[in-house]
């Protein structure tokens, strides 16, 4: 983290985010379509969701509970009767010329999530203003074939389920905007509420961000706000906002204009080109000539169903941390790092640690065994080849002394390349325990051939013991270090 860059700085940057997540819904938000990604264009529609004269919208009521199952993760209150809006735009990609979105009254609001860098770098309470449900247009796709400038619509998005989450302007720095947006993201996963996957446009990010800059009359100035769209990475959500912060910066200088002197911009991020670019002035709401809608009736939520969605939560990844933490004694570092793998690879670690009885060396086994290995293969922990009991069998061994850690490691590999069962690897290698009778052989010779050793540790210098070991490995390498030290020790005492 860069705080001292931060600290450095003579303004306070500014951030809010707006984001906007596809429910795992199977169909779309008011009619049957299926919403499954990479069909061929325009083969997941109906009249309803093409706007067709006649056609009525029903509410897709899992995409309802998904979202409230989200909201109620993120500590928002549930609004007891919530209603449909249009929005009104002309688009090519909006059939209906309207978006059915909730205006007034969205079905929750006044939440807040928590992010905090493991390392201590900052920890922030960020407040969610809203959560509401809209559906999602379609897509323009332009000059897609070689060699024309062809527009075409791909309207199997349209009505796609959204939930879009507003957070309040209280991040501080890009870097707290990424660690935030990546702990928003991977509470949505936890929760089974989106797949949040960016290629394929599931999560999409919109930033607001301002300066505040204290002046020498003890003011705060304030540059005005500017929304940053098109924002396709956690990574470019950052780099845009530094550039931003930086850009607001050189205007203020040269400009001096304030909040509330001119519209509110909106701005592109051209990640290429590593810069924003302004957009068309953005619509005001009186310019959306938001009014209900009238082909749908108000939702209400009853307790019951409050119930059921915090039944359906699970324990979220901030939870999960400190319950690690806790259970298992082990750093708020290794915790964070478990739980940000996703809930599966926890289930692995918690077998793990079950099964090895402590979970300091499952979890050291786990990043730097498991985890290494399943960045560099790729593929999911379900589909990993060595199982939570091989790990276990490995790591119990080395706790006997049968062999030590890099040997443990060589078998693991072993495991994980040929597929065979811990106790095979360890024959096929031809590790067998050492009995005490050929330790006692082995350091009698060793002592033997090194009188110096044997002076130095006599004269108080045990750390002398520790030349033995290499030689003790070339010898025999299935001994274990720990008892080939102690076996030196006791016989050079008792000479
Ligand atoms: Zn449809």
């Amino acid at each position: 983290m860069t705080a001292a860059a931060t600290t450095a700085e003579p303004y306070t940057t500014v951030i809010g985010l707006e984001v906007h997540v596809q429910l795992q819904t199977r169909t779309k938000l008011f009619c049957g379509c299926p919403t499954t990604f990479g069909a061929p264009p325009n083969t997941q529609v109906c009249p309803t969701c093409l706007g067709l004269p006649g056609s009525l919208p029903v509410m897709n009521r899992h995409a309802f509970e998904l979202a409230v199952r989200a909201a109620l993760a993120l500590d928002c209150k549930i609004a007891s009767f919530t209603k449909w809006d249009r929005k009104n735009y002309f688009y090519p990609d909006l059939p209906k010329g309207y978006q059915i979105s909730q205006y007034d009254l969205p079905f929750s609001s006044d939440g807040c999530l928590e992010v905090i860098d493991p390392k201590g770098g900052f920890s922030r309470k960020v407040g969610i203003i809203r959560v509401h449900l809209e559906e999602d247009a379609g897509k323009s796709m332009h000059d897609e074939a070689a060699g024309t400038a062809d527009s075409r619509i791909d309207l199997n998005r349209a009505g796609t389920p959204l939930c879009e989450i507003v957070s309040q302007p209280d991040l501080r720095s890009p870097q707290e905007a990424r660690a935030w947006l990546n702990e928003l993201k991977l509470l949505l996963v936890y929760l089974g509420v989106s797949d949040c996957n960016m290629q394929e446009g599931s999560l999409r990010v919109d930033a607001n961000v301002n300066l505040h800059i204290p002046q020498p009359d003890g003011r705060i100035a304030k540059t005005p706000i500017v929304e940053i769209k098109n924002m396709n990475s956690f990574r470019s959500v950052e780099r845009a906002l530094t550039y931003e912060a930086a850009r607001q910066w050189e205007e203020w200088q040269a400009t001096k204009v304030e909040l509330g002197k001119m519209p509110k911009q909106t701005r592109g991020w051209d990640d290429p080109a590593g810069i924003t670019r302004p957009q068309r002035q953005k619509e005001e709401s009186s310019d959306y000539r938001y009014f209900p809608e009238p082909d749908l009736v108000p939702v209400t939520v009853s307790e019951a169903e409050l119930a059921a969605a915090r039944a359906a939560m699970g324990e979220p990844p901030a939870v999960l941390r400190k319950a690690l933490e806790a259970k298992w004694k082990i750093s708020a570092y290794d915790a964070d790092v478990l739980v940000n793998q996703g809930r599966e690879l926890v289930a692995y670690f918690e077998d793990l640690a079950t099964r090895v009885g402590e979970g300091k060396a499952a979890s050291n086994w786990m990043q730097q065994d498991v985890l290494r290995t399943l960045n560099e293969r790729g593929g999911t922990i379900a589909e990993f080849p060595v199982r939570p009991e091989q790990v276990a069998d490995i790591i119990a061994r080395v706790k006997n002394g049968e062999f030590d850690t890099s040997r443990g490691r060589e078998i693991f590999a072993e495991v994980l390349a040929t597929g065979k069962g811990v106790a095979d690897v360890v024959a096929g290698l031809g590790i067998a325990a050492v009995s005490d009778d050929e330790l006692v052989t082995l350091c009698k010779e060793l002592l033997a051939a090194n009188p110096k050793i044997v002076a130095d540790v006599q004269g108080g210098k045990e750390q002398a013991a520790a030349g033995l070991i290499g030689q003790a490995k070339k010898k025999n390498p299935n001994v274990n270090p720990g008892k080939v030290r102690q076996m030196c020790l006791d016989l050079i005492r008792g000479m």
